[in-house]
């Protein structure tokens, strides 16, 4: 299939207010980095913090030339930065994650993984929702079947943002100009082979 010396990856992470997780963060990156099978970049994407992520991120992307930083001007939700995120970058394939680690970053390599078995998108799907209240499921399941019944395109169940976009995807993604967008709803629009792996949250 692929060759390994050509592959390489990114890892997109939005960073709004996460100043606490940073540099647990930063430490869970470094060593699914040292796992991964190519040459990979992290590009946090500051989604205009108030609190000190920006100051520390500068200081940790200065010192390390794989982490790259992108400031957004404002806040602009997470959805605008990870699509920043997703045109700036280099890699064949893009991981986008949430920087707050409910999700673990070592599902990456599952992700990675499926990918190479041939999947242009592959979801990290959640099989369990510990820690969050009764609300936060109520809330969400009922936003899916709402979403269902909105539109006709296919949104996978209990996926977040956490996934995988290969580079025939990501080509598609980046010239697609939708202003508002549901970043989620726009990967499932657009065809390609997908697959999901489960993770416990
Ligand atoms: N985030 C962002 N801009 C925002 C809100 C959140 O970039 O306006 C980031 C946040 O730092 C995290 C990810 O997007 O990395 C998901 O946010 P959050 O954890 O609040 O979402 P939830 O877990 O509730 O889906
Ligand atoms: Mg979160």
């Amino acid at each position: 299939m692929r060759a390994n010396v050509s592959l390489r990856y990114s890892l997109v992470l939005p960073i709004y207010n996460e100043e606490q997780v940073l540099p647990r963060l930063i430490e869970r990156i470094r060593l699914l980095i040292h796992q991964l099978d190519g040459e990979t970049e992290a590009i946090f994407v500051d989604d205009g913090s108030s609190d000190g992520s920006v100051t520390y991120l500068r200081r940790v992307v200065a010192a390390e030339p794989r982490f790259r930083l992108i400031e957004l001007s404002r806040n602009f939700g997470h959805q605008i930065a990870i699509t920043a995120g997703m045109d700036a970058a280099q890699g064949d394939a893009v991981i986008v994650m949430d920087a707050d680690l409910q999700d673990p970053p070592e599902v990456v390599l599952d992700l990675v993984a499926k990918w190479k078995e041939g999947f242009e998108i592959v979801y990290a799907r959640r099989v369990k929702r510990e820690g969050e209240s009764w609300f936060k499921r109520f809330t969400a399941s009922l936003f899916y079947r709402l979403l269902e019944r909105m539109t006709t395109v296919d949104i996978p169940r209990d996926v977040g943002d956490f996934r995988l976009v290969g580079p025939k995807a990501l080509r598609t993604f980046r010239q697609m100009p939708e202003h508002d967008r549901f970043v989620r709803g726009m990967f499932g629009w657009m065809g390609f082979k997908q697959a999901s792996v489960p993770f416990e949250r």
